[in-house]
């Protein structure tokens, strides 16, 4: 029960027991004799305009339960309306009888001015009371509802609210609307206002990189790199959870992840020789296929230089001609180019230079860096020629023609 922490005036105190010994002494012994007899017993009734609201068996509980009501009604009313002004206590005869608490909440029942009716506390203060207790949570439950979204999964109020039946003064007494207002999270000027927690989910698909495994090849260079297996990244469904306060996000956090799709590592073969695989050897490989038609040095010929600063290699037009060793291209022109034709040249890193004539097709660029065997160019009969051939020149000192063939081990025809 409802109970007031202010205490009475010891004056009321003094003038109810003074009521109450006036009662006891109407009581005469015939009548206790009486009821003994009849089975009823003597009791105290305590009435209220003139109709009996309560009994009680003792003075002891008489004298507790109208001091609980005077309690209660203090704090409610004021110190200017005791109880014991507003009710009379009379001697009866009654086979049953209640105890205190009964009493004290009949007679608090029919005191004017105080209403039974649940009361909402917030932080253990009371704040309204309505007429029900379903009023009560219809008005939170608005509140709460209007801050809850789709993605919500809880939504409370941070202040500890209870709902407990008591007395309290009618002026306590709150329509929906009203209490709605006092309420209201975003009523700034409601010293009553609440906050409403909620916590939303979010979920959000996250791709996951692939990780790469690389396997060193003992043959090939550091710059030599070969995609074994392509690696295919992987998803992930995140699932975050947002605190709010009154709809602002006040935290996140990461409430668990779920793998769509795991990540394919990529398989890389990387070489493990020191160096590029366009680094010079400083040997060099028959840049062709097919048959020498004409040697170095001076030669009698109704086409082209009489002393021939390279060799021709015979084939037909389209055959592969190869990079005879690694280097940078230098040249790489299309056009007559002084009867050499669409002609490259490559300078390696010994400063020697290989000179590439006659082509019908160039497959590099001016600038490119190009290794032992690379694919550079198709055999052709472009510039001063009979037939398809290529023209093939080493210069050792970047200028000067030699034999290209003292520098050529084993022969071109590789078919
Ligand atoms: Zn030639």
């Amino acid at each position: 029960m409802f109970r007031p922490e202010s205490g009475r005036p010891d004056g009321k105190t003094v003038r109810r027991r003074a009521l109450l010994l006036s009662v006891m002494a109407g009581l005469c012994a015939s009548c206790v004799i009486a009821a003994a007899v009849s089975g009823s017993f003597v009791c105290y009734a305590v009435s209220c305009d003139g109709e009996i609201v309560g009994t009680v068996s003792s003075r002891t509980e008489l004298d507790a339960a109208i001091e609980e009501a005077d309690a209660v009604a203090a704090v409610i009313l004021g110190e200017d309306h005791p109880v014991i002004d507003t009710v009379a206590v009379t001697a009866t005869l009654s086979s049953s009888s209640g105890n205190a608490d009964e009493l004290t909440g009949a007679i608090l029942d029919n005191l004017e001015g105080i209403v039974h009716v649940p009361v909402l506390t917030v932080d253990g203060v009371p704040v309204a009371a309505m007429d029900s207790e379903e009023s009560i949570n219809a008005v939170l439950d608005g509140l709460l509802a209007r801050f809850t979204r789709e993605n919500t999964i809880s939504a409370r109020f941070i202040q500890k609210i209870g709902i407990e039946t008591t007395y309290v003064g009618p002026d306590m007494l709150r329509t929906g609307a009203e209490l709605a207002e006092m309420l209201d999270p975003e009523n700034q000027d409601s010293p009553c206002r609440l906050t409403v927690v909620t916590e939303e989910t979010a979920e959000s698909l996250v791709t996951v990189p692939y990780d790469t495994q690389i396997i060193y090849d003992e043959n090939a260079y550091s710059d030599e790199r070969t995609i074994i297996s392509e690696g295919q990244n992987g998803r992930r469904l995140d699932v975050t959870v947002t605190v709010c306060e009154n709809g602002l996000a006040v935290t996140s956090c990461l409430s668990r992840s779920v793998t769509v799709r795991a990540p394919v590592d990529e398989v890389v073969s990387v070489g493990a020789l020191p160096g590029s695989r366009t680094d010079s050897k400083g040997t060099y490989i028959w840049p062709t296929t097919g048959k020498i038609s004409s040697g170095f040095g001076s030669r009698a010929i109704k086409v082209g230089s009489s002393n021939h600063k390279g060799i021709d290699i015979a084939n037909d037009v389209g055959t592969d001609v190869w990079a005879a060793d690694g280097g940078v291209v230098i040249a790489a022109k299309t056009g007559d180019n002084g009867g050499y034709g669409n002609m490259i040249k490559i300078r390696h890193d010994n400063g020697c230079v290989t000179l590439y004539a006659h082509l019908s097709s160039i497959l590099v660029s001016e600038g490119d860096r190009v290794a032992q065997g690379d694919l550079i160019a198709e055999m052709g009969r472009s510039g001063n020629v009979t037939g398809p051939h290529l023209h093939f020149e080493i210069r050792p000192n970047g200028s000067t023609a030699v034999n290209p063939t003292k520098y050529l081990s084993g022969k071109p025809d590789r078919e």
